[in-house]
């Protein structure tokens, strides 16, 4: 906002406002005054008013000659127009009233002199009239000086009447300056209030503080008794009232009308009159034919006009301006001025629908960033899904959320979750050929990022669905241009989804999708840290890190086995076969390690080609017995492959040691001695106490 625009700058236009108003109001007045003094003065006539008329009726702002001067008399004009006949008239301006014609009540009635003699004019008697016309610019009646009450008892000659003709001029060209002031003032007031809501529109002020101000100007400018904004809903095609300012005929009535229910054209046919023609309907005298019953009969409302609110081609709502005290006319500045206010409240109500979808867009955007740092902050796939059920459920009417991959043509159903319903039969839609699905549909999928189905049924969607869903939401998230993960949403209300609930959807589907990455990476990194490449075993870090802590809880009746297992000859597989033929004889003796250990058994790869298998709860015998499962195991070799043999040392906790060095050397000690015993043999640790 301008610094000129401030509340400082408006006082001081104000105060300077009401003080040419005053000099204005004095200056006709006391203008006026002057006139009719003169008229008494130098004219035969003894009395003398003057009247102004606004509209239909007239107020009397001067007299002379008369006790009784009633300032500020109202009259209708209709009474003056009685008097005002063609046939009366003289000179331009003059209507010379005979007496049969006078008689309102409001007519002066003075004692009149009787004609002196020898004076040849007709006599004056207190019935008689004499009004002069007072024209505006445009030739309106702007009002009328009346005299009375000749001194010389008779009707006035031509001589006379010019004389009158003259003082009525002056009162005139008062009364035009003033109209002219009026005028001036008037487009001034709504310049000014077009101002103001211009500078609120523009402002930073709330939708409803705006459309405050629009009808409070509009009350304000215009003759009506109450303004009222209703918004249009495009969707339904009603309007809703959302604003309502001015005097109530009944505050009663207005609880009534304030809770109203939407109406549309049906029941108020000016709205649809105004929707058509885009111009506004200004109804003098409202009947059934405009509004309802109920307007009619419970605001007693009179006149009303309905002004379209339009941004562009678009109708935002309607500006009604309603009076109930009695019918009015809608002068073309009024027209003009209530015209322009509704625009600009069009232009608010624009403005607010475009912040309000700037603000759930942003709400939405802050909302799944949390979402973001949540699920990204998780590597557990189930603990992802449940926080997308969470958010879907939580913003739509969905009743159930699955989660599809899309795997070689076909759409995988990886979660699915039945939000209500009680029906848990398995979803219907586990695997479903993508070839399968309607074309036109995976089509808007691929290319919108999401695809609204408000009718399952009509859509021909069945086995895509529960059998009591109606409606679907599916969002896709796309992987190197191609659809890789979907969010299958429905519900078991026909049309549940909005555009605005498949953006959402649509970027939970991308949030899902970094999530599940992130989980996967996750996995792959913690593989990598922990297993052998090779072989897929536990790798040594593993073997340091989970193997101590097992021989810490040793006992001599709960004892572990440690074995460490190496290939015989092993160099010389790989001198004479090759290095791949190593690593797939590797690979084979790790596989025959994983199958013939128990359960709850462990083995790492320790290196090269060697092995370790730790055995809790096994006693020595035990620990041979499937050790030399293991050795066994491995001499049954698939074709193809180099045969190998392994030799193995056990040790036992706490029997050889209670720490992990300790009981290492007494299990390598023991494969040494495998070793040299000849190689595919497994020894047990020598008990060193025996
Ligand atoms: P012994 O019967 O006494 O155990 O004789 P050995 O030949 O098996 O023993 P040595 O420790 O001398 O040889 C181990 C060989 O294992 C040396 C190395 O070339 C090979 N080796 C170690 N890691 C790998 C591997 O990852 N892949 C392959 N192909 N060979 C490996
Ligand atoms: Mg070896
Ligand atoms: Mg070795």
């Amino acid at each position: 906002m301008s610094a000129e625009s401030g509340p400082g700058r408006r006082e001081q236009v104000a105060s300077l406002w009401a003080a040419t108003e005053l000099s204005r109001d004095l200056d006709l007045e006391r203008l006026a005054q002057r006139v009719v003094e003169s008229v008494t003065a130098v004219t035969d006539f003894a009395v003398a008013t003057l009247t102004v008329r606004h509209g239909e009726s007239c107020r009397r702002i001067a007299a002379a000659g008369v006790d009784d001067a009633r300032i500020g008399l109202e009259t209708p004009y209709a009474g003056w127009l009685d008097l005002l006949r063609e046939d009366y008239r003289q000179r331009s301006s003059c209507f010379v009233i005979p007496p049969q014609a006078t008689g309102a009540d409001w007519m002066q009635t003075v004692p009149v002199a009787a004609p002196g003699a020898g004076d040849a004019r007709e006599a004056w008697t207190t019935d008689h009239g004499l009004i002069v016309e007072l024209l505006g610019d445009d030739g309106e009646r702007i009002g009328f000086l009346s005299v009375d009450a000749p001194r010389s008892g008779c009707l006035p000659d031509d001589t006379e009447l010019e004389h009158i003709e003259v003082f009525a001029r002056q009162a005139q060209s008062a009364l035009r300056n003033a109209h002219l002031h009026e005028e001036v003032r008037r487009q001034r007031d709504a310049a000014e209030a077009l101002n103001a809501v211009g500078r609120a529109v523009s402002g930073s002020l709330e939708l409803r503080e705006v459309l405050r101000l629009c009808c409070d100007a509009v009350v304000e400018h215009s003759a009506g008794d109450r303004a009222s904004i209703y918004l249009h809903d495009p969707e339904t095609g009603r309007f809703r009232t959302v604003m309502s300012r001015g005097s109530e005929p009944d505050p009663r009535l207005w609880e009534v009308f304030r809770n109203l229910p939407p109406m549309g054209a049906d029941e108020v046919p000016v709205f649809g009159q105004v929707m058509r023609t885009g111009e506004p309907a200004l109804i003098e005298r409202v009947t059934t034919e405009h509004v309802d019953m109920r307007a009619l009969e419970m605001f007693s409302l009179k006149s009303v006009a309905v002004y379209p609110m339009q941004w562009g081609a678009q109708l935002t709502g309607l500006l009604l301006v309603d009076t109930f005290r009695e019918h009015i006319e809608f002068p073309a500045h009024e027209v003009d001025l209530v015209g322009r206010i509704a625009g600009q409240a069009a232009v608010a109500i624009h403005q607010a629908q475009l912040h309000e979808a700037a603000r759930a867009s942003a709400a939405r955007a802050d909302e799944l960033y949390e979402l973001t740092k949540q699920m990204t902050r998780t590597f557990d796939f189930d603990t992802i899904f449940r926080r997308i059920i969470e958010a879907v459920t939580a913003r739509t009417d969905a009743f159930a959320v699955g989660l599809m991959e899309i795997d070689a043509g076909e759409l995988v159903l990886r979660r699915s979750h039945l939000v209500r319903g009680g029906d848990d039969s398995p979803a219907p839609y586990q695997r479903l050929p993508i070839a399968d699905m309607p074309p036109a549909l995976w089509q808007r999928l691929s290319d919108d990022g999401s695809v609204v189905v408000p009718d399952v049924v009509a859509a021909g969607l069945q086995p895509y669905v529960r059998p009591q869903a109606r409606s679907l939401l599916l969002a896709g998230h796309r992987d190197e241009g191609e659809l890789a993960l979907l969010l299958h949403v429905s519900s078991d209300r026909a049309a549940a989804f909005s555009r605005d609930d498949a953006a959402f959807v649509e970027g939970l589907v991308e949030v899902a999708a970094l999530a599940m990455r992130n989980a996967r990476l996750y996995d792959e990194a913690r593989l990598a840290a922990e297993r052998d490449g090779l072989t897929g075993l536990k790798n040594r870090r593993m073997y340091g890190i989970e193997v101590p802590p097992l021989l810490a809880r040793a006992t001599p009746t709960h004892p572990v086995s440690l074995a460490v297992l190496d290939i015989d000859d092993f160099k010389a597989v790989n001198d004479l076969h090759g290095h791949a033929a190593g690593d797939a004889a590797l690979e084979h003796v790790a596989d025959r390690i994983r199958r013939s250990v128990r359960e709850d058994d462990s083995a790492y790869r320790l290196g090269g080609e060697e092995f370790a298998v730790v055995m809790p709860a096994a006693s020595a015998d035990e620990a041979v017995k499937v050790i030399d499962r293991v050795r066994r195991a491995v001499g049954v070799s698939r074709t193809g492959l180099v045969e190998v043999t392994i030799s193995s040392g056990i040790a036992v906790a706490p029997l050889h040691g209670t720490d992990l060095d300790a009981l290492f050397r007494a299990a390598d000690a023991a494969l040494y001695a495998a070793k040299a015993a000849g190689k595919n043999t497994v020894h047990l640790a020598v008990d060193r106490r025996g």
